[in-house]
């Protein structure tokens, strides 16, 4: 299968009606320059001469409520894409968008120009966190727009947040069982975290809101983890893209922020996965170790900083990791 490559266009808060408690989209982004539907062509252009040959690509519009702006600039923007969908340079277009500003109509309208796939910003399907966080929709909401998206047959995308205002760690499985059940293909997995000028910075400030730490975030969504690739739902990204703004920490105040947070989500799964191995094997095992993975996975199996290689050597284990190119994903062998 050939790997995808988007087109990214991230058209902050354009539509917005308000602000999430969490959200301050030009501070996350970087960004706080709005795309216009002219400039579709030359940035679509730029990432075309650097996308690797052989990639289904997409054009991506990102960011905001897309299809809560007018039906006119939305057919602006989806036309100047369209021309790169006609002439066969990118293979579709696909666009982000909150779940209450999806109905027939406007499906209608997106599949006039080739849109494939739609992603919602579920969040969460518990209303007290959709209501602490002021996402002023509800699960309902989520359930119809994802209904509706399935049955135009668009893929279905729901992206979903830990630890926000109200959330809990029953709360955050039970939505990722929900997205499972909704119908959804592919998730991405953001950690809640405390940007500059949002209400949540208020709320913190004021001690009525506490982010997860950066090991309970680790931690639910390696749970998490386990129930999409059970139910072949593909996560597209677990936590925040390191925008300039974040990594320097000019605009994080607090939270489970880490430029390598999925590779400490599958330092865990590694590790509970030797562990188990380890438990099943011989009691007379010598100590001497070799485990085999696969290519991939190799360095998620050694482990983020090498923690899972030092927590065996610390347990007296004198371990050597191999790669296998033969081995699938999670398979392990410990000899
Ligand atoms: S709907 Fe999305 S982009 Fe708009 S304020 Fe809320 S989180 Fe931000």
């Amino acid at each position: 299968m050939k790997k995808n490559s988007n087109i990214p266009i991230f058209i902050p808060e354009l539509a917005c009606p308000h602000q999430c408690v969490f959200c301050n989209q030009e501070k996350i982004s970087g960004t706080n320059s709005i795309p216009q539907p002219a400039d579709v062509k030359d940035i679509a252009e730029r990432y075309l001469e650097t996308i690797p040959e052989n990639r289904t690509i997409d054009i991506a519009f990102f960011g905001g409520s897309f299809t809560g702006q007018s039906v006119d600039l939305q057919e602006q923007y989806l036309k100047e894409a369209f021309r790169f969908v006609k002439n066969e340079r990118v293979s579709g277009i696909r666009l982000s968008t909150r779940p209450d500003y999806i109905n027939e109509p406007i499906l209608e309208l997106l599949k006039k120009y080739s849109v494939t796939t739609i992603e919602l910003g579920a969040q969460s399907t518990s209303q007290v966190v959709l209501n602490e966080s002021e996402r002023r929709h509800s699960f309902e909401d989520i359930r119809n727009a994802s209904n509706l998206i399935c049955e135009n047959g668009f893929e279905l995308g729901l992206q979903m947040m830990i630890g926000l205002p109200g959330d809990s760690y029953e709360r955050s499985i039970q939505t990722a069982n929900d997205i499972v059940s909704l119908g959804a293909r592919n998730t991405r997995i953001y950690p809640a975290i405390v940007v500059k000028d949002t209400a949540l910075e208020k709320l913190y400030h004021e001690g009525r809101y506490t982010p997860l730490t950066l090991e309970e975030a680790v931690e639910w969504t390696k749970h998490i983890v386990h129930i999409f690739e059970k139910n072949n739902v593909s996560i597209l990204r677990m936590g925040l893209h390191p925008s300039d703004e974040l990594v320097i920490g000019k605009s994080l105040i607090a939270g489970p922020f880490h430029p390598s947070f999925k590779e400490m989500v599958m330092t865990q799964i590694w590790k509970e996965l030797i562990d188990m191995e380890l438990q099943s094997i011989d009691s007379n095992f010598s100590n001497n170790i070799k485990i085999t993975v696969s290519d991939k996975q190799i360095h998620y199996a050694i482990g983020y900083r090498q923690t899972n290689r030092e927590q065996l050597v610390s347990r007296g284990y004198n371990v050597r990791f191999e790669r296998n190119p033969s081995f699938s994903q999670y398979q392990l062998n410990i000899g």
